[in-house]
């Protein structure tokens, strides 16, 4: 009876905080859609109009960076003290949003530079080192990479084969990093590696890895099949030599940073998802307004109406999540289960409008000309990077056996 009642209580609680959540989000504040006004206009303007060429020429697009660095959106939730813009995580949200709209490239790079890097610094660095390794990589300038997965390990984070090992005042970092984001243009970056292999995942470190260390190389950048605007590269650590200082937190602490970034960067890559599949449905609404068959615009069938419906319906309930997860965040409440929602839903979002868009514009969806080939290239990254979809369910289902298991 106890046990039911508690099961009760804690199901009431969870309702409150549902209907809170919600009212909190029936309207964005004036702050957040004046930033959603700029960064949409910003992305209309300088993204939309090169998107293509960037993912054609394989193009870092560094002006654009810089000028999103002017924009205050290489470090959206950084405090203005460490020269970020000091706004919140829902900030963060909608403009990764609009930045991969236009861009999916940009959005990752973006990302990677917010929630990976300079995420982990802000909260586990010391004075010293966000001073060192925060404000330089706020402007777009200088980005940042985080160095988690290896060539024999990804979603199994704590299997890393990478070691550092403690010499006087140095650690000597050996091993190969796979798939990191940033790695070719980037100036420095988070490595996780492990000081001790006995003790598991507590004995798994963080590191802040400059690019100019001797004993550093970037090997093989890799040839993908979407967000071909942003890096992929192996990185590679023969007897590297990082000053002792630059250990990030405890010796230890590597998995527990890790994880901790991964939580927000889900909210980012649901917002970069969630910007290819608005960026999808616009484009399925302006062909299927524009396009004629049977003598009236395919946006007059219904089964292409259908399609629209299904595609605003699965954006807009994804963009409720992502919206939740940050506001739980910025409220200081737990958000790992949200943001893991978050970014199943809206990666899913983004496959599936994308896929649909290619539909509606039949053989023109299959063509380089228009967009809607590369919307569907490049959210297949989204089910996969920062937390598989498979493992997004196991820490949804984690969480949710453990709170409504009696
Ligand atoms: C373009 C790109 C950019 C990336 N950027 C970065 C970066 O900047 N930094 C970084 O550290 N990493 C990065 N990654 C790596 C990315 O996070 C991993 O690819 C991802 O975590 C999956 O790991 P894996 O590729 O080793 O696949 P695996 O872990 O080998 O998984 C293979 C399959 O098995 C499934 N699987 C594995 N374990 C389980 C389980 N326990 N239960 C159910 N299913 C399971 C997976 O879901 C998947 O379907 C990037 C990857 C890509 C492709």
């Amino acid at each position: 009876m106890i046990s039911l009642l508690k099961h009760s209580s804690r199901l009431a609680q969870h309702a409150l905080n549902l209907k809170r959540n919600i009212a909190c989000l029936a309207a964005l504040p004036e702050t957040h859609q004046m930033l959603q006004k700029t960064v949409r206009d910003f992305a209309d303007n300088e993204l939309i109009p090169k998107a293509a060429k960037f993912d054609r020429e394989h193009l870092y697009p560094a002006e654009e960076i810089k000028k999103m660095g002017e924009l205050g959106l290489m470090a959206v939730a950084v405090p203005e003290e460490y020269g970020g813009t000091g706004l919140d995580t829902l900030a963060y949200a909608i403009a990764m949003e609009e930045i991969s709209r236009g861009c999916a490239s940009a959005g990752v790079i973006m990302s990677v530079n917010n929630s990976l890097y300079l995420g982990p610094i802000l909260a586990f660095g010391n004075e010293k080192q966000k001073k060192e390794y925060i404000e330089p990589f706020t402007t777009g300038e200088k980005i940042g990479f985080f160095a988690l997965s290896e060539p024999g390990n990804g979603s199994d984070a704590g299997a890393a084969s990478t070691t550092a090992v403690l010499k006087g005042d140095r650690y000597v970092l050996n091993g190969t990093k796979a798939w990191i984001t940033n790695g070719f243009e980037a100036e420095s970056g988070v490595v996780i590696a492990t000081t001790s292999k006995a003790l598991k995942h507590k004995g798994i470190s963080a590191f802040i890895v400059s690019k100019d260390l001797k004993g550093f190389t970037v090997g093989k950048k890799e040839d993908k099949l979407g967000i071909r605007g942003s890096s992929t590269c192996q990185l590679i650590f023969e007897d590297c030599e990082i000053p002792k200082e630059n250990l990030l937190g405890e010796e230890g602490y590597g998995f527990k940073i890790a994880m901790k970034g991964l939580d927000g960067g889900r909210i980012g890559i649901a917002g970069q998802a969630l910007g290819i599949a608005q960026a999808s449905l616009e484009l399925a609404v302006d062909y299927s307004n524009k396009r004629t068959a049977f003598g009236k615009p395919i946006s007059k069938l219904q089964i292409i109406q259908q399609k629209i419906a299904d595609m605003a319906s699965s954006v807009e309930s994804a963009r409720l999540l992502t919206w939740r997860s940050a506001w739980l965040k910025d409220n200081g409440k737990p958000f790992t289960k949200e943001a893991a929602m978050a970014k199943l839903a809206a990666s899913e979002a983004a496959t599936f409008c994308s896929h649909q868009a290619i539909q509606v514009l039949g053989g023109m969806g299959y063509v380089s000309d228009m967009a809607a080939e590369r919307h569907y290239r490049d959210a297949r990254i989204t089910e996969i990077y920062e937390g598989t979809s498979e493992i997004q369910k196991l820490v949804i289902a984690g969480s949710v056996l453990k709170e409504l298991s009696v």
